[in-house]
């Protein structure tokens, strides 16, 4: 087991602020663990001689326990956390609230709480936290009013009373967990730590979770990263909307970060993404009890047409796809059944088939190995059993071992039958669509945990001259770049055209003259975020033109904006847009899982198209690779109505050195290449637009890795 395994499995848990005084936090703890804890109960109090029968002790320096509940006003909390860590109690949890979700006193709190957490090297859950459970030994450390049933399922979550509310639901519906934790404002551990630790638990065969934020997006990346190839983790991160992101804000004081960085960054990390708590449970009871199935085709085995038809489409809107079955499997069924019913998939066995039809349907479909796996999906007849038909599904789904999702339609006629499929794990549905999302969820998680994760590339780049570029923004106190920065490109190896920037008309000819052919125009200004809006491209203009166009642009530059800064005119080659597809590489930092690179359609109405990807960054080569094919205009870049492909894996080489620029330098809140013109040959970036953090960059910077074994000026390749 992991690091926490004490936390969840102590001997002695002390509760510090235990007490009998009804309707108190203090003694709905000691009561919930007096109830089933199989180890001892200390209760720690100086003004008592005993709580509810038990003697009492007056600090935890006489308490000897592995785990220490804390229940006492936040004034003297720091302090009892303290004593635990002078007392050699590595893990606590803290229920106490009025720290950092309560303003700037408990924000000071809760920082003092974690310097003490990290000089004692202790295990803190919370504070203001619901507290912890773990149904091995009847540990039910919470104060909420029911304890758990024992089961596979580990869940953290980020709201106490949402777990008041779902084991509440769950002991009904006989769902049972193996750990439980509220994580409170996670000021040390966080559900980065409790996702390792379930992911070493050979006890907990899902890992679920209601989370409102992720602390540090990257290392969670990291983490479920190795778990997800073999544990599940199935999470609800709320705050999927405008509305909602704010509602949590206010709720636990999480920074909410982007929707776009959690939908990336909890893809990357391999964990399955569920949107309401009803599909969260769907998704953790298939995957808790359910094999993963050999291929991705589901049979339909049903008496009944229209919901056959249904399900069919609810196989269309999902991962699977129906299963073609062998010959021997469609000779087999055309002897077993009536002429007016279906061998092929979804199998209609007709409305008068009795149990042995559809058992003998079931089991053919489920031996033949196209078959992945099965939907019973059945609606109530005068010669059907519905109990014998779940005992015959349950025999089956063990005899070969494939996954079996029910849907045996109907009212209260379906309980009994769906409580023997539910003691096997088999959860029924009324709904088709239902049934066919668990067995989705077993294929997802197939494909999750089978992906490779490679390492991203480091490319061999003159950080030093992008270090150097970035420094005079510094210096000119302009947090804008534009154009003026294309060599910040040049210095990480994306290619760029030839062109530089001139400061009057003669130094835009002397420019223009060594380019061969016609030249494009640009104003340079931090001012003008958008160029083309207001006439300040020119593209094809020939030398004899440059040095009025010098002119006109500097011109339509103080019409627009007369006061705007003006830095000059770039004088560029043309790029041939003929051949190529005009794209966008572009990365936004977000709060939480830093650097968010994106990929996409670009050009000028980039806005409008929105056709973009994601990935967090430091981006691997094949998630680059992934990147291209993944835009609605992928078929573009691969040469749609006999143009030539163009060249993507320049596209995504450009893609992976923009991740190392942005990875090596935070001081780059937000940066888009638009266009990276891809083309047959390779591919150009021709205009940049980046934001800098000042403050950031004038910070002396740290040495990296790559940085301390390499030395700083190493050529460009
Ligand atoms: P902005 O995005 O500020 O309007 P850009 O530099 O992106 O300015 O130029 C706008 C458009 O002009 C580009 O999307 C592209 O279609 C065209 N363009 C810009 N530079 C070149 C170039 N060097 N060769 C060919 N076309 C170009
Ligand atoms: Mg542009």
């Amino acid at each position: 087991m992991g690091e926490l395994a004490a936390l969840f499995a102590p001997e002695r848990v002390a509760v510090v602020g235990a007490t009998d005084r009804e309707g108190s936090v203090g003694r709905a703890i000691t009561e919930n663990l007096l109830a089933d804890f199989e180890g001892t109960v200390v209760p720690v109090n100086p003004k008592r001689e005993e709580v509810l029968g038990r003697p009492c002790v007056s600090s935890l320096a006489e308490a000897d326990a592995d785990l220490a509940v804390v229940v006492v006003p936040p004034s003297v909390a720091v302090e009892v956390v303290r004593e635990a860590g002078e007392n050699g109690i590595d893990n606590v949890v803290v229920i106490t609230a009025g720290f950092g979700e309560t303003g700037s006193d408990g924000a000071a709190r809760e920082e003092e709480l974690r310097a003490v957490a990290e000089e004692y090297g202790l295990n803190l859950v919370g504070p203001n936290s619901l507290g912890v459970l773990s149904t091995r030994r009847g540990m039910n450390a919470t104060f909420g009013p029911d304890n758990a049933l024992a089961g596979n399922m580990s869940f953290m979550s980020q709201s106490g009373a949402f777990i008041t509310a779902v084991l509440d639901w769950a002991n009904d519906q006989g769902i049972g967990f193996k750990d439980v934790v509220s994580l409170g404002n996670k000021a040390v551990l966080d559900e980065a730590d409790f996702v390792n630790e379930w992911g070493d638990d050979p006890e907990t065969d899902v890992i679920i979770g209601y989370l409102e934020g992720i602390e540090e997006g990257r290392q969670f990346i990291d983490t479920a990263r190795e778990v997800t190839k073999d544990t599940p983790v199935v999470l609800v991160k709320s705050g999927r909307t405008d509305a909602g992101a704010q509602a949590a804000s206010s709720h636990t004081g999480t920074l909410a970060g982007s929707e776009q960085a959690y939908e990336t960054g909890l893809d990357q990390a391999g964990v399955i993404r569920a949107d309401s708590v009803q599909e969260l449970f769907d998704a953790a009871r298939v995957l808790e009890s359910q094999p993963l199935p050999d291929n991705d085709n589901v049979a339909i085995i049903t008496n009944a047409g229209g919901p056959g038809v249904m399900s069919t489409d609810a196989v269309g809107d999902s991962r699977l796809g129906m299963a073609s079955f062998s010959e021997e499997t469609l000779d087999a069924f055309s002897k077993s059944l009536p002429e007016e019913g279906n061998i092929y998939n979804p199998v209609d066995i007709v409305g008068d088939a009795d149990n042995e039809r559809f058992a003998e349907a079931l089991d053919v479909a489920l031996a033949d190995e196209n078959v992945g796996c099965a939907l019973v999906l059945s609606c109530p007849t005068a010669v059907l059993d519905y109990e014998q038909l779940a005992r015959d599904t349950v025999t089956l789904q063990k005899e070969h071992d494939k996954p079996v999702a029910a849907c045996f339609m109907g009212g209260a006629r379906v309980d009994e039958a769906a409580g023997v499929l539910g003691e096997a794990g088999i959860p029924n549905y009324f709904d088709p669509a239902r049934a066919i999302e668990g067995l989705d969820a077993l294929v997802r998680f197939k494909e999750l945990s089978t992906r490779e994760y490679d390492d991203p590339t480091t490319f061999d780049v003159d950080r030093e001259a992008a270090r150097e570029i970035l420094g005079r923004a510094a210096e000119r106190d302009e947090p804008r770049l534009g154009v003026e920065a294309m060599d910040l490109l040049d210095a990480y190896g994306i290619p760029t055209p030839e062109g530089g920037i001139a400061t009057d008309p003669t130094e835009a000819l002397d420019l223009a003259q060594p380019i061969e052919g016609d030249v494009v125009m640009k104003i340079v200004s931090p001012d003008i975020l958008h160029k083309s809006d207001i006439g300040g491209v020119r593209v094809g203009v020939p030398n004899e033109e440059v040095y009025d166009a010098y002119e006109d642009l500097i011109t339509r530059a103080r019409n627009y904006q007369p006061d705007a800064e003006i830095l000059g005119v770039q004088v560029q080659e043309m790029v041939d847009l003929d051949s190529g597809v005009e794209t966008i590489v572009g990365m936004n930092r977000d709060p939480q899982f830093g650097p968010l690179m994106m990929f996409g359609l670009g050009g000028i109405f980039v806005e409008v198209l929105e056709d973009t990807t994601f990935r967090v960054a430091p981006v691997t080569e094949t998630e680059a690779a992934e990147m291209t094919g993944e835009i609605d205009a992928a078929p573009l870049l691969r040469g749609a109505r006999g143009r030539d492909p163009v060249d993507v894996d320049t596209v995504a080489e450009t893609i992976q050195r923009l991740s190392q620029l942005v990875t090596d330098f935070p001081a780059i809140l937000e940066l888009d290449i638009n266009p990276l013109v891809a083309m047959p040959d390779g591919a150009q970036a021709v205009d940049v637009r980046l934001t800098v953090d000042l403050d950031e960059l004038e910070r002396p910077a740290e040495p990296t890795e790559s940085e301390t074994d390499k030395p700083l000026t190493e050529p460009d390749q």
